[in-house]
């Protein structure tokens, strides 16, 4: 008898998690590895906070909080929408969890019935397909290419939409390509969205903090027509650089806050009581390091694209933000190794960077396009600068 419900047994975990084990694996091995899968910053989270999460403990906060969120951290992120983005929630729009990543399946999980369609744009976050299939529903993938800069056109929209679609995630910055939506580019969505009144859309902001040379918009102070379909995703891991203390939040109409509420007290509520507070104390306490960071992070895409362009068969436009360089490998497809062997597709040509190498990257098969590869640059400059060194040397090796 199978003890897993035959239901899962298709699933894939995540293609970026599975890159990231194999490189700790070998690192294990006593390999030196030059990791660039990991969407983690490299930088330590802010004073305040750890002040904050330690003297919760002290002062014996270690309790259970409401299943959505501590009421301390909902007006935080009240302050945080009004004071960034413009945009006014009354609390019970509001529900704090376990990380964003949680939030966005319990995010799906109560709009969607089983069947529907939900529009991922690719190349898209590992997640985002997996997620859908969690909730019984259907990913319908749109492939967005570098010249639209992969961000998904009003064109392509139009054609994806239909009678089953429930629901379309757009993440701005994304996670793979670091592409970030103009607010000429979502205002130019608006329109066929419009047309579609049933239709939820799910903004993962995540990356909001981390935006280069352009401003950040936010889908829904762009899109005030829609917002009463609009749930925005956000939380502490990136900008805050507080991946380990997994705070994430929603922000949405009262109609689909209601029932994810629900879900949330008979499941995964109750985010950790300490890290809330922590929280509350990266977004209400001094925001300099944002710009600083960003900075910084700059610097390294700019290091990063310098290098990998110089690289026969590699093309890489500097994305407006996130922490990582989706790379197209496509022309290098095809070349042979020194012992070798035929570089098939992405999953190969990575597998060459590892062995050869000992560049750890994520092939774009995980990110459901083909022919590239993602780097994360949230390292110290100077990995950076070997790894892309070592990368573009074995593609100097291909014949
Ligand atoms: N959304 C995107 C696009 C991400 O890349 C990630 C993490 O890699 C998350 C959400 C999850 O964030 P969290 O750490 O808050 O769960």
């Amino acid at each position: 008898m199978a003890l897993t419900a035959s239901r899962w047994d298709d699933l894939e975990g995540s293609k970026i998690g599975e890159a990231y084990e194999l490189a700790l694996e070998l690192k294990a091995q006593g390999r030196q590895i030059f990791d660039l899968t990991t969407g983690e910053p490299d930088f330590a989270s802010p004073e305040h906070a750890n002040a904050a999460g330690k003297a919760a403990i002290d002062n014996g906060q270690t309790k259970y909080t409401p299943t959505d969120g501590d009421m301390a951290l909902k007006e935080s992120v009240q302050l945080k929408y009004r004071r960034d983005n413009g945009l006014e929630f009354d609390i019970n729009q509001i529900c704090i969890g376990s990380g964003a990543k949680p939030l966005l399946y319990y995010v799906l999980l109560t709009i969607l019935d089983i069947g529907d369609e939900v529009i991922v744009p690719t190349p898209a976050w590992t997640s985002f397909p997996g997620m859908v299939e969690l909730a019984g529903a259907v990913p319908k993938l749109v492939s967005c290419t570098r010249e639209q800069g992969y961000k998904l056109t009003p064109q392509a929209l139009e054609t994806t939409l239909g009678e089953r679609t429930k629901a379309i995630i757009i993440n701005t910055p994304s996670n793979p390509t670091g592409a970030v939506y103009s607010r000429t580019e979502l205002e130019a969505l608006e329109p066929i969205l419009s047309a579609y009144p049933d239709v939820v859309i799910v903004a993962d902001e995540i990356y909001e903090h981390l935006v280069y040379d352009v401003e950040f918009a936010s889908v829904a102070a762009t899109l005030p027509s829609l917002a009463h379909r609009i749930v925005s995703v956000n939380g502490a891991s990136k900008g805050y650089a507080m991946t380990g203390w997994r705070i994430g939040y929603a922000a949405g109409p009262v109609l689909i806050m209601d029932t994810l509420r629900k879900l949330l007290s008979q499941s995964a509520g109750n985010p950790t009581t300490m890290s809330q507070l922590a929280t509350v104390a990266a977004i209400e306490g001094p925001q300099d390091l944002l710009a600083e960071r960003s900075e910084l992070y700059r610097r390294r895409r700019d290091l990063a694209v310098q290098i990998l362009n110089q690289a026969p068969g590699l093309h890489v436009d500097p994305p407006d933000g996130a922490f990582y360089l989706y790379v197209d490998c496509s022309e290098a497809l095809g070349s042979q190794t020194p012992d070798g062997k035929v570089l098939k597709d992405d999953a190969a040509f990575c597998q060459y960077l590892l062995e050869s190498e000992g560049v750890a990257t994520v092939p774009s098969v995980g990110f459901y396009a083909p022919g590239g590869f993602r780097i994360s640059y949230a390292c110290d400059e100077e990995t950076l600068r070997e790894a892309c060194q070592r990368i573009a040397r074995a593609c100097n090796h291909l014949r």
